[in-house]
């Protein structure tokens, strides 16, 4: 069985003109030979695509508005993006569902307005450290994951209590949630990791059966670091 593996960058609301474009010139000069993508601030879209079209690096959005178009001040449609290039939106972030409270109902309108503009969505699910303590960890992501029409999509395990913590979950921790998604979504699904994956702890847990790759949030905004990851995933 042939999935394909991915790491995706997550840059968040970091950058500017000038240090994205050392950034994706590091990239681009690494040659990462795996697939790999960037999710960036919106602003930078033309810049990032223009950098880094013709290369290996694919390039995509953080967020994507449910709306196909009106008046929804401050919002992004999945069409905008499309027209930009992108191959990939990041969907149902646990940053967007906890300092945006973007409920699963929401989660799951993005997730069909994306895919209907023709591009991937990277679906994200995670339990709270609270949720898992209490034992909730499968239902907290059979439910998120349950509440999208999944299809053709991407898949990440991000773990809250991991993201940008500087804890990661172990590769059994992993392996674990990442065993209970796939029965759900299939063996061709890639299911990507995400919280605090650096360097030092990518070949580890990318190692995992279950374990397509990364989304990577801080380690993203390193040339090396990223790199260096990417190269984990081979
Ligand atoms: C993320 O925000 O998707 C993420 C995984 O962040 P970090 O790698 O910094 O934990």
């Amino acid at each position: 069985m042939t999935r394909s593996r991915l790491v995706a960058g997550n840059w968040k609301m970091h950058g500017s003109r000038a240090s994205i474009a050392a950034l994706l010139d590091a990239l681009v000069q690494g040659n990462p030979g795996t697939a790999c993508a960037v999710c960036v601030p919106f602003p930078y879209l033309a810049q990032v695509a223009e950098r880094l079209r013709g290369t290996p690096i694919a390039w995509g959005a953080q967020n994507a508005s449910e709306h196909a178009q009106g008046a929804y001040t401050g919002e992004v449609s999945a069409a905008m993006l499309a027209e930009f290039g992108c191959r990939y939106v990041i969907v149902g972030h646990s940053e967007r569902r906890q300092l945006y409270g973007e409920s699963d109902r929401q989660v799951a309108a993005k997730f069909a307005a994306v895919r209907s503009a023709g591009m991937t969505p990277i679906l994200c699910v995670g339990e709270t450290l609270a949720e898992r303590e209490a034992g909730k960890t499968q239902d907290v992501v059979a439910r998120q994951l349950g509440a999208v029409q999944f299809e053709a999509a991407v898949l990440a395990y991000e773990p809250v209590w991991a993201i940008g913590s500087g804890r990661n979950a172990t590769p059994e921790q992993a392996q674990e949630v990442h065993a209970f998604l796939r029965r759900r979504v299939g063996a061709e699904t890639p299911i990507l990791y995400g919280g605090s994956v650096k360097p030092q702890n990518a070949a580890a847990i990318f190692a995992m059966p279950d374990v397509d790759g990364g989304l990577i949030g801080g380690a993203s905004l390193v040339a090396k670091d990223f790199l260096d990851i990417v190269k984990a995933a081979n």
